[in-house]
């Protein structure tokens, strides 16, 4: 083994193996580090999409080799219990250009990508072994200290990539900044059948999904012949699971009765698994000869089944930027900077969405009580506050579209515009919990009528002043032309956005403050 890498990638299963791959077939010099042998599952019911997932499968030319393993392509989608008995037919969840999503167990899944980054001759695979700690050359994280055989050594590279699952050693040494945060909310337990049938006794073709109140039943037709039967409940069911996990599901299962009938048909197999509540949070990204990819950098409940479609594409995210910088096309710093936009473009489509809804599943239920909640829009000029505003919002599980970032500005013309049709869509979407979008663009007002409230946040010229010479989150308004046209703004655009404002909010009053008038406004109950 050489003892000199451009990139170590550790951990092996989603986020590691995809982004070892794609390195590897860009002639990137990879060492792949997985601390436990294949074939080995781990904790997951193992759904994915076709615009996530299964795309990255295709991207990486292995979509055939895991259709052989034999798990059905899902087609279409049951819904029990969202407002009628059910079922109700829907399309599949975010089927993309393939069109299908897939279930495949994990022991074959994992190892059929840990295969395909071995077959790339510039990747090799240390396993079992175990990244115990990072080398640092000053500031700059430059390599790992390896336990491999009973020996532990140093391997020297330009990138560390963390792949290293929600408990990353590589993350733990590297302390990123949090983004984003919201305490642990639910558990999720499954088990397999064989035989299953759909609704109609057809075979399996469909992921279903039975709602009762808070809890959530899933159904995943998988490959080997088994079908993935799973619950997501309230953290406090955790204890019950924890005792006697194959007793507690069967009862839970009992009040769903659109796939109860079917489970007693089909013939169980092996014993329930399933996971304790755990934290969501997002980490920064990337650092100087860092990078972490999948559950390392961003982990959130399950209950949504997206964690490997993240993961996936993230890793994905990551090949192309940490490729590009190191054939020299880009900096390091401009690398991990696209990265980051792009993985926050993936948080912001699903974070706040997972984690405030994964308080009390019963508002996915329509009824007099659910519908579409407010949509507000939160404006003001520079140094008013409003990523502060946004970001505690976020934090406090709502859902948040800062339009600074992710995508939803167009800067082809001379001004920076709103990309219409993404607000359009978005404010189209159904909304069971509020939405505030954040932002000042001239096209704005085209939408105002789409919103429910528009919020001006506001302060006095020297708050303003002061605020741009000590904020240290944003580089624009510390020149004096900068500065100046700020100024100009204030004076010309803030009168006009007053206009068309619902309500104006002084942002020198306490943050939270602040945030509870927003939630007053947009009619949301204290959390
Ligand atoms: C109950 C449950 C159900 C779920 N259901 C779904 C679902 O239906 N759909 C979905 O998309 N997602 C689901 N998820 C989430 C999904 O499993 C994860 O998001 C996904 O596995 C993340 O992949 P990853 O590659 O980032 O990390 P992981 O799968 O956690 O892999 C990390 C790897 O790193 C290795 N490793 C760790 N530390 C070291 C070290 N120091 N040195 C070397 N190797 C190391 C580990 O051995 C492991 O193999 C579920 C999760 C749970 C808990």
């Amino acid at each position: 083994m050489s003892r000199e890498y451009d990139v170590v990638v550790v951990g092996a299963r989603v986020a590691g193996s995809t982004l070892a791959a794609l390195l590897g077939d860009l002639g990137v010099r990879v060492l792949l580090v997985e601390r436990v042998r294949f074939p080995r599952s781990t904790i997951s019911t193992h759904f994915f999409r076709g615009a996530g997932l299964v795309a990255v499968l295709d991207r990486l030319g292995l979509l055939d080799e895991v259709l052989a393993l034999g798990p059905p392509r899902i087609t279409r989608e049951w819904d029990f219990g969202f407002g009628s008995p059910g079922p109700d037919e829907g399309p599949p969840q975010r089927a993309g250009d393939i069109g299908f999503g897939l279930s495949v167990r994990r022991a074959p899944l994992d190892e059929l990508l840990l295969e395909r980054a071995r077959r790339c001759a510039t990747v090799e695979v240390a396993q079992p072994a175990t990244v115990r700690a990072l080398v640092r050359d000053g500031d700059r994280v430059c390599g790992v200290k390896l336990a491999e055989g009973g020996r532990e050594v140093d391997i020297r590279c330009r990138l560390v990539a963390g792949a290293d699952g929600r408990h990353s050693t590589v993350a733990r040494e590297v302390a990123p900044a949090m983004e984003r945060s919201v305490e642990p909310l639910r558990t999720l337990y499954y088990r397999y059948v064989a035989e299953w049938r759909g609704p109609n006794g057809e075979p399996p073709d469909a992921a279903e999904f039975s709602l009762n109140g808070d809890e959530m039943a899933y159904v995943f037709p998988s490959d080997g012949g088994v079908t993935c039967i799973g619950l997501s409940a309230s953290a406090a069911a955790f204890a019950g699971f924890r005792t006697a996990p194959d007793a507690e599901l069967a009862r839970r299962l009992e009040a769903h009765p659109g796939l109860m009938t079917r489970i007693g048909a089909s013939v169980a197999v092996g014993r329930t698994e399933g996971g304790p509540p755990e934290a969501n949070w997002v980490r920064a990204p990337a650092g100087r000869g860092w990078a972490l990819v999948g559950d390392a950098g961003w982990h959130q409940d399950p209950w949504t089944g997206e964690g490997m479609d993240n993961a996936g594409l993230c890793a994905a995210h990551a090949a192309d930027a940490i490729a590009g910088w190191l054939a020299g096309a880009t900096s390091e710093d401009e690398a991990m900077a696209r990265y980051g936009s792009q993985r926050r473009e993936l948080v912001d489509a699903s974070f706040d969405e997972c984690t405030s809804i994964g308080r009390d599943l019963s508002q996915l239920a329509p009824g007099p009580a659910a519908g579409d909640r407010a949509a507000v829009l939160v404006t003001g000029m520079s140094a008013t506050g409003k990523s502060t505003v946004l970001d505690e919002l976020a934090g406090r599980g709502h859902r948040v579209v800062d339009t600074d970032h992710g995508g939803w500005i167009d800067t082809a013309g001379d001004e920076p515009l709103w990309r219409e049709d993404r607000m359009a869509a978005l404010l189209t979407e159904p909304r069971p919990i509020p939405l505030f979008v954040g932002g000042c663009v001239a096209n704005q007002g085209r939408f105002s009528d789409r919103f429910d409230a528009v919020v001006l946040l506001s302060a006095p010229q020297e708050t303003i002043l002061e605020r741009l010479a000590t904020r240290t989150t944003n580089e624009f308004g510390k020149r004096t032309d900068e500065r100046a046209r700020i100024l100009a703004d204030l004076r010309e655009i803030e009168p006009l956005l007053r206009r068309r404002a619902t309500a104006e909010i002084d942002t020198r009053l306490p943050l939270a403050e602040v945030v509870r008038r927003l939630e007053e406004i947009a009619g949301t109950p204290p959390m």
